[in-house]
């Protein structure tokens, strides 16, 4: 099996690892946070000091870090003595499953062809179960040959791969993907607000709207309401799960693309200011974000009613 060298090991990057582990293949691990470190240690990782400690020797380097700028930090300017990417081995296919810019991870791809070194950008969709349970999807950009390379790896970690198209086209059709799941959600969140402020049971409300035609992916797999479904952020005070603030960020790129391109996303940007408002106003930046509920009110919640 080939070795690894895998960058990030946080909500989702931490299971991801472990899967690869399980899988059989060999993977040196590196975050900035020792406990995680630790953790994927004891589940026989080879726990590494530096990025260049993990990509040496590698076949496939993995990043999961949280933004445009933790990716452009790590590949290009990070390392004492040079950035991480004059440091990697041409024959390393770098992958890179961060949500981030389009023009970000094309211009980390660049950098990486100019040295000779296959870059795909691969953000994935799922959340924190899909990551545990290794049944992710993932949206790639950049050349289909380095995907095919890639992707036992993918399927150690995922059920679903897509070749979206060129480098940057994975991003783009995550921040789209994230852009109408925050619509989604709010709208969701809206309708189950307004059944239960006219006297409607809200699991009830919950199952007439998913068999019916308003049925989407909040109602099937991860319902807003508190004690609805089990095993969802909701039903344990929106812990753990997507952040809010990491979907501020998601909406914020959608925005970057909007803008870049001329094309009007109304919804889109609904979504953003209704997301910003319930960070501000309930402190809700680190509550998983299908807690936007609570700007409309869930009966635990702090407005509306
Ligand atoms: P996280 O904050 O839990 O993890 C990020 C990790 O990166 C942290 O452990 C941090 O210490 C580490 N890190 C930051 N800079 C580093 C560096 N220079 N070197 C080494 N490690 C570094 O975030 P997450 O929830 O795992 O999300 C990661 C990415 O996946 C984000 O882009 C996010 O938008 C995306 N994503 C998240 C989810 C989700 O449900 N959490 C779902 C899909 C996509």
């Amino acid at each position: 099996m080939a070795d690894i060298g895998f960058i990030g090991l946080g909500n989702m990057g931490g299971p991801m690892a472990s899967n690869l582990l399980a899988a059989g293949y060999r993977v040196k691990v590196f975050d900035l946070v020792q406990e995680r470190l630790d953790l994927l240690a004891s589940k026989g990782g080879d726990a590494v000091e530096s990025p260049s400690e993990a990509v040496r020797g590698a076949e496939f380097c993995i990043s999961m870090l949280p933004a445009s700028a933790h990716v452009r930090g790590l590949y290009l300017e990070s390392a004492r003595d040079a950035a991480l990417i004059d440091q990697i081995d041409p024959t390393t296919l770098v992958i890179d499953c961060s949500t981030i810019a389009p023009y970000a991870a094309r211009e980390v791809a660049a950098a990486a062809s100019a040295r000779g070194i296959d870059m795909l950008d691969a953000p994935v969709s799922g959340g924190t179960a899909g990551a545990e349970a290794g049944t992710l999807t993932f949206i790639v950009g950049g050349d289909a040959a380095a995907l095919e390379r890639a992707r036992p790896l993918l399927e150690a970690m995922g059920a679903n791969i897509f070749h979206a198209g060129v480098s940057g086209a994975g991003q783009v059709g995550k921040i789209c993907n994230n852009m109408l799941l925050a619509i989604l959600m709010t709208g969701t969140a809206e309708a189950l607000s307004l059944g239960v402020a006219n006297g409607l049971d809200p699991a009830r409300l919950s199952s007439i709207m998913r068999d019916s035609s308003g049925g989407n992916w909040a109602l099937e797999k991860y319902n807003p309401w508190p004690g609805v479904m089990d095993g969802v952020p909701a039903s344990r005070g929106y812990s753990g799960g997507f952040l809010t603030d990491l979907m501020i960020k998601d909406l914020g790129l959608a925005m970057e693309a909007s803008a870049a391109t001329g094309k009007g996303v109304p919804m889109g940007s609904l979504a953003l200011s209704l997301y910003r408002m319930h960070r501000e106003q309930l402190d809700a930046g680190g509550l998983d974000f299908s807690s936007i509920q609570r700007l409309y009110g869930s009966g635990s919640g702090v407005s509306g009613g």
